[in-house]
């Protein structure tokens, strides 16, 4: 085998391990329980100035990159905009066309980079289908009030014969995601709202005092989620990057990791020919070739994960982790590996200085 057989032996193995303990530690023989972040995996033995995870609402996270960004002159950020068609001229693509609150406008730029997530319109503009990658399961979101005395922890996943609950604190605030397969929302409505509530409460019996706040089915959001992925990331003078290149399904909590891992590679290609003014085909085919193998990886077991889960709830069984998965997790060092696959990826990226940059072939 090649070294770099290896290391990609190496990646697989840990992401079999890290996704399959994220998405199977809690499943056991017997009653419902929970996992904090921390029992699953321990963050702070981590090779890194931040070891650790940080809830953060997306607005807030948001803000602080359009700060970040707002040091570069050129920078604009045009809010409330929704692309409606891209500027094409001889099939290359120039930029886009918005809609906004003050009526719309246009955007030319060399290169324009789709990021606009899941349901990605500039995918469908450009005529793109992603290919599935995995079957399908149902996430339904809704909040409840938070109490000072509440003991739960900020980040968790409980878990049920049915269902898993992930738990995350928000200042006053839960926000619960019941997840369940495919047809559970349909399944739930069936039932009605006081089975719900019920079924929460097996899970969570400290919600006791204000599940019935839950009301109605607005109180409720489904999400369907399903992993797919372009078989090519761009076009002449466009690239997809993050959900819109590749749909990630929750198990992990690695989409937004690997949407800003393509981001820097982006960079790492692009930088140049873009101060050039000479971005190629071949060049947005290089960050696809850097960012697929790992993409593919994840969202291989992320689909392993999600369908065996999606097993155990249909068939009522709590789940239990493969014999050889759970011996892994017991051997002391590579019990210290899963953190770093949600921390830094199966393979870590950094932004590159230019001497140390390939040119793209
Ligand atoms: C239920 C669920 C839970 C998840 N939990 C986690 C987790 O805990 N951790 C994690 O890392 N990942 C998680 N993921 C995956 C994660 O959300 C995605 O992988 C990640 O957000 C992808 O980032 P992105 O920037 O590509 O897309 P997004 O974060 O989806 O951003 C796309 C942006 O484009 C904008 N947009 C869309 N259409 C247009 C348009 N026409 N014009 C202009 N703008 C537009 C949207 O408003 C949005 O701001 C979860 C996914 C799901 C479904």
């Amino acid at each position: 085998m090649t070294r770099r057989n290896n290391r990609v032996l190496l990646g697989a193995v840990i992401v079999v391990a890290a996704l399959v303990y994220f998405g199977f530690a809690g499943f056991q023989e017997g009653k419902a329980y929970y996992k904090t972040i921390d029992e699953v995996a321990v963050f702070s033995r981590l090779p890194t100035p931040f070891p650790y995870v940080m809830i953060m609402p997306q607005a807030h996270f948001l803000e602080f990159l359009v700060a970040e960004a707002q040091r570069y002159p050129h920078f604009k950020l045009v809010l409330g905009a929704h692309v409606e068609r891209l500027l094409d001229q001889n099939g290359l693509v120039r930029g886009v066309g918005y809609r906004s609150g003050d009526g719309g406008g246009e955007v030319r730029a060399d290169l324009t980079v789709a990021a606009d997530g899941r349901f990605s319109r500039i995918r469908k503009l450009a005529a793109l289908e992603p290919v599935r990658q995995s079957g399908a399961m149902e996430v339904l979101w809704f909040r409840l009030p938070r109490r000072p005395d509440d003991h739960h922890d900020e980040a968790a996943i409980d878990v049920g014969p049915r269902e898993i609950i992930a738990v995350l604190g928000r200042p006053t605030e839960w926000q619960l995601g019941y997840v369940g397969p495919p047809g559970r929302y349909r399944q739930v409505k069936a039932e009605g709202l006081e089975a719900f509530r019920q079924s929460i409460l097996t899970i969570l019996p400290w919600l006791e005092d204000r599940v019935e706040l839950i009301k109605g089915w607005d109180d409720i959001s489904l999400l369907s989620v399903e992993a797919s992925r372009l078989a090519r990331w761009h076009r002449p003078g466009l690239l997809f990057l993050g959900d819109a290149a590749h749909v990630m399904l929750p198990v992990g909590g690695v989409g937004i990791n690997c949407a800003i891992a393509d981001a820097v590679e982006a960079a790492n290609v692009l930088a140049e020919p873009l101060r050039n003014g000479a971005v190629e085909d071949r060049h947005l085919a290089e960050v696809q070739r850097r960012r697929e193998g790992m993409t593919r990886v994840i969202q291989r077991f992320q689909a392993e994960v999600q369908q065996r889960m999606v097993a155990a709830f249909e068939s009522g069984r709590m789940f239990r982790l493969p014999l050889p998965l759970r011996l892994i997790l017991r051997v002391p060092g590579l019990r210290n590996l899963p953190p770093r696959v949600p921390a830094f990826g199966v393979r870590r990226v950094r932004l590159e200085r230019p001497e140390e940059r390939p040119v793209a072939r």
